[in-house]
């Protein structure tokens, strides 16, 4: 920790004089990692498979220093590389710089809060000469905006209606990149040309037609108005600006259901009228054809809790849809392989993203209406925005705090966080962060700072406010529950559609499901090495293979299923002991069982296509996304009725044929072999009314549409103006 410490004493005499006291507190960290280490096992679970030893902390937070130095070297080749388009900025920079000086004074407010809070309001008020780029978008504000510029030193309000002021341009910059087809040219309007801004912002326009039309309206009077009208969309609700925050984002990187709601609820609510950008980490793991096609937004240097250090961040857009994508880039934190690494690791890395977040939208000069974050990586976003951005213009934000998975908290002793964040003390109390004697947990925080907390199924939302599935924080989500609400994942129509999907066999929809579903079957059967029977009962399972998803009930009972007309396919990942078992089992019926131990987005669409059941078993889901999936393509779930499944799985009902599948309540091997025995019972003996539950699963409504409308109605409610 000491070879940690000293690059940073290096630079100035302020940072000397921090480290010390920094190498304290990591040494500590560092020796009461001991017990932190033990008690964040199971909450590490997903995110870090091999929880690596106490000892190691220390060890591993060396190359992290030694990382550290180059850093501004690394980053080199990604100024190089946005050169265009910074080049392209400067005309508009020009007209940035109100808006730039509006972010000065807002930042210097900031200062008073504590003297941690003096770096973080310096984080807010980036280099001028980067910041010019970032507020380009202020073209048409310009005028408006200078007086404000003067009036802003003393009255940070009056950085908030300039703020205000410059959403309708990102608003409509985002509507003009959705009419752009290519990508690059989409990011274009954004962030450099002004020009097709200007045109779209709609006051301009307005003011422009009958000056430079006159003279045309003699021969096109009745004509062009009418035509134009007709293309702006019709909403019944206000528009809101919305800033995702979050880890994970198909189709840039995915581990689970937090990628796909990442991806969809964006874009549904970009037809909500919302104004939507999404912030995510650069991960090194993003495939090349994105980083390529993103673009240039700017950077700034940021420090980061007691480390001393001053540290890069670089802000790479991509525009998609209408919904623009910031990824925070540094190279030294997100350079892995894979988004979730182990707690070591994580820990400084979500600490560091989610204070870069925020300074990144003070840094755009983009504040957002809502600030909607996702689970324990981005937990600490409202955290700091309620302490040391509270008096920088993306304090005027309000939060939502979604929680995908209470499972996963990011937690640490109290030194190592205070140590990263750099947070006040009263953050570290019962009420907030504190958890036990010594630990500091980062979702139990955000938890207690959100403007409103969110997760993602109605049953899920009174589930955790239970000793059973509370995870330990049943007393403080109860303590919230006034703020506390339930709304279903949906599934993105566009991704998950059986008629146009790339990966199948054979294209369906649910007027000719029953000629060609068993087509998809039989290439599936071929293409897995399974006897070839469209006769046999297919049962897929696609998951995460950790002991959330009930497979200890699963290989309890794989034996009493394979009686030579029913087949199983696993795909997954995850846990060495259920990796194993089913590889056994491939074994053990071969031809009859296959075991997918992988990754495969497409193979996972071709068994939804081709499968009759698919299992999810749960001990609990939050919402669970794959029977939804299933629903989708024609394939009947088998549910533990638990969180989500509960809420989106109606049993079927054998005397009036009613429902959507087959359920169980209690966690319990015999009551699943149950529900699949009652399946193959409907599928072997009773086919027709299985067919019917075939169509009726297609024709349910599991998109996101009715779901982003209750997010919206959420954000309304917290902003009524
Ligand atoms: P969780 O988020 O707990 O992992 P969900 O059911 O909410 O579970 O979401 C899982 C998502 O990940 C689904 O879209 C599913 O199709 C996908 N998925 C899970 N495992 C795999 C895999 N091995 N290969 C491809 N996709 C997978």
């Amino acid at each position: 920790m000491a070879q940690k410490k000293a690059p940073s004493a290096k630079k100035s005499s302020t940072e000397a004089k921090t480290a010390p006291a920094a190498v304290k507190n990591t040494a500590a960290a560092a020796k009461k990692a001991e017990p932190a280490e033990k008690k964040s096992e199971p909450v590490a679970e997903k995110n870090a498979p091999a929880a690596p030893k106490p000892e190691a902390v220390a060890e591993k937070a060396k190359p992290a220093a030694k990382k550290a130095e180059p850093v501004p070297v690394k980053t080199e080749p990604v100024a190089q590389k946005s050169e265009p388009s910074a080049k392209k900025a400067e005309p508009t920079a020009r007209k940035a710089e109100p808006a730039a000086k509006k972010a000065e004074p807002a930042a210097k407010k900031a200062e008073p809060v504590t003297k941690k809070a003096e770096p973080a309001a310096k984080n807010a008020e980036p280099a001028p000469k980067k910041a010019e780029p970032a507020a380009k978008k202020a073209e048409p504000v310009t005028k408006k905006a200078e007086p404000a510029a003067k009036n802003a030193e003393p009255a940070p309000k009056k950085t908030k209606p300039a703020a205000k002021k410059a959403k309708p341009v990102a608003k409509k910059t985002a509507s003009a990149a959705k009419k752009t087809a290519p990508a690059e040219e989409k990011v274009k309007p954004v962030t450099e040309n002004p020009a097709p801004a200007a045109e779209e912002t709609k006051p301009a326009a307005e003011q422009a037609a009958p000056v430079t039309e006159e003279p045309k309206t003699v021969v096109t009077e009745p004509v062009q108005p009418k035509e134009e009208a007709p293309m702006e969309p019709q909403y019944t609700t206000p528009r809101r600006s919305i800033a995702f925050i979050g880890s994970e984002c198909h189709p840039f990187v995915k581990t689970g259901g937090l990628g796909d709601v990442m991806y969809a609820l964006p874009r549904e609510l970009v037809a909500e009228n919302c104004d939507v950008r999404v912030i995510l980490p650069r991960y090194a793991c993003i495939p090349q054809k994105y980083q390529d096609q993103m673009v240039y937004r700017g950077e700034f240097y940021m420090d980061l809790g007691l480390t001393g250090r001053s540290y890069y961040v670089g802000i790479m857009e991509y525009v998609h849809d209408g919904v623009v994508y910031d990824f925070i880039d540094n190279q030294e934190f997100f350079s892995a392989g894979n988004p979730y690494i182990g707690l070591v690791d994580d820990i400084p890395k979500y600490c560091f993203f989610s204070k870069a977040a925020l300074a990144a939208l003070n840094y755009m000069n983009w504040i957002p209406d809502i600030i909607h974050c996702h689970d324990w990586q981005a937990a600490l976003v409202p955290v700091y925005l309620r302490t040391m951005f509270q008096n920088s213009p993306v304090g005027h934000a309000k939060t939502v705090l979604t929680i995908h998975n209470l499972r996963f908290q990011g937690i640490y002793n109290i030194p190592t966080l205070k140590y990263w964040t750099g947070l006040p003390d009263e953050v570290f109390n019962m009420g907030a962060m504190k958890q036990g004697y010594e630990d500091a947990n980062m979702l139990k925080g955000g938890l207690a700072y959100a403007d409103r907390i969110t997760t993602v199924s109605y049953t899920y939302a009174q589930e955790i406010q239970t000793a059973e599935y509370g995870e330990k924080l049943e007393d403080h989500l109860r303590y919230h529950s006034d703020k506390l609400r339930g709304i279903v994942n949906g599934i993105d129509y566009g991704m998950w559609n059986p008629a146009t999907d790339p990966a199948l066999a054979v294209n369906y929809d649910i007027t000719n499901v029953l000629e060609h579903k068993w087509q998809n079957k039989l290439a599936l059967q071929q293409e897995l090495g399974l006897v070839q029977d469209q006769g046999k009962f297919v049962i897929g399972l696609i998951s995460r293979l950790t002991n959330q998803k009930g497979l200890d009930l699963v290989n309890a009972i794989i034996p009493q299923v394979m009686d030579g007309n029913t087949q199983v396919v696993v795909l997954g990942t995850g846990d060495k002991e259920y990796e194993d078992t089913f590889r056994y089992y491939e074994d053990a019926y071969k031809g009859m069982f296959s075991a997918c131990i992988q990754y495969d987005e497409s193979r996972a669409h071709r068994i939804y296509a081709a499968a009759d059941a698919l299992l999810v078993p749960s001990r609990f889901e939050p919402c669970g996304l794959t029977q939804l999936n299933a629903m989708h393509y024609g394939t009947l779930p088998i549910v533990r009725e638990t969180g989500g499944l509960k809420d989106t799985v109606q049993p079927y009902n054998i005397f009036n044929g009613d429902g959507n599948g087959f359920t169980f309540d209690r966690y319990d091997a015999g009551l699943l072999l149950d529900a699949i025995n009652r399946a193959k019972t409907e599928y072997f003996v009773n086919r027709y009314h299985w067919d019917e539950v075939v169509q009726r699963d297609m024709a349910k409504d599991v998109s996101w549409s009715n779901s982003a409308r209750q997010y919206k109605d959420l954000y309304l409610e917290l902003t009524p103006w």
